[in-house]
């Protein structure tokens, strides 16, 4: 009988993330994203941490030396299509990821910026946001914040100043492109707006709200888009995808 080797066709994504105990988030939902989509993951532990849906109970941060480590001997032995990063804990961390990818320049890299748990727990402290901003940024090829993450990231500016224009600041720290979920604004509309933004487009993509929440949202729509573009779909099909996935994802809690 012969065997099939998949790993000789599927594409490898190296995620670097923490992860969340009850399941709902972090790793697990990257993994699990990333396997229906039959994309190979690799990964570089960043955080374990203890978790319910309604608590961060516990947070333990590795060395920066091991997070390094780990991604150092994920691209030794796969060929890393595209790289996912969820939460990096704290600043030596960020530092570390940022050194470990400037020996891998030609591989894409989507960040989704994890600063708070749903339950409202911290998975970056402040001296870890801005060393994402100084340091992790120019490396990045997508951001996907939500709402507050855009403000927070952005927080110099006023208070009436557009997404738009949010979006074009952290493109001027580095970023190629910003992802700006919509599901946090007015929670009675009938429509979320995602608006994908690079230095020459911003491209407006709508759907239904669904009347569902759901942990793990942004974990997998980032990881959605990492095996879309592992695939080597261009970003704006990435993104299309993506949204469907997590569609997908949000229709199987209803
Ligand atoms: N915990 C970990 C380890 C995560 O990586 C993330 C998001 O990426 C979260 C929690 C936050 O997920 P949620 O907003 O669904 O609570």
């Amino acid at each position: 009988m012969s065997m099939r080797n998949v790993s000789a066709t599927s594409p490898v994504v190296l995620v670097i993330a923490g992860t969340d105990s009850s399941g709902g988030a972090g790793l697990v939902r990257d993994i699990a994203t990333m396997t229906a989509l039959n994309v190979e993951v690799a990964c570089a532990v960043t955080a374990v941490t203890a978790q319910t849906d309604q608590r961060v109970s516990a947070v333990l941060c590795l060395s920066p030396e091991m997070v390094q480590q780990q991604i150092h001997d994920a691209f030794a032995t796969r060929h890393i299509a595209a790289v996912k990063i969820g939460m990096l804990g704290n600043a030596a961390i960020v530092q570390a990821v940022a050194l470990a990818l400037q020996q891998h320049d030609d591989v894409p890299v989507i960040l989704d910026p994890v600063l708070l748990s749903s339950s409202g727990g911290v998975l970056l402290d402040a001296a870890g946001v801005d060393a994402l901003m100084s340091q992790l940024l120019p490396r990045v090829t997508l951001l996907t914040p939500n709402l507050p993450e855009l403000h927070y990231l952005t927080a110099g500016y006023a208070a009436q100043t557009s997404l738009e224009q949010r979006a074009r600041y952290l493109i001027k720290q580095g970023v190629q492109a910003v992802l700006v979920k919509g599901g946090h604004a007015e929670p009675h509309a009938d429509e979320v707006v995602d608006m994908l933004v690079t230095v020459q487009t911003c491209i407006p993509m709508a759907a239904s709200r669904l009347p569902v929440q759901r942990r793990g949202t942004g974990c997998t729509l980032a990881s959605a888009i990492a095996a879309s573009l592992a695939r080597g779909s261009d970003l704006i099909a990435a993104c299309q995808q993506g949204r469907q996935v997590v569609l997908a994802y949000l229709q199987g809690a209803e």
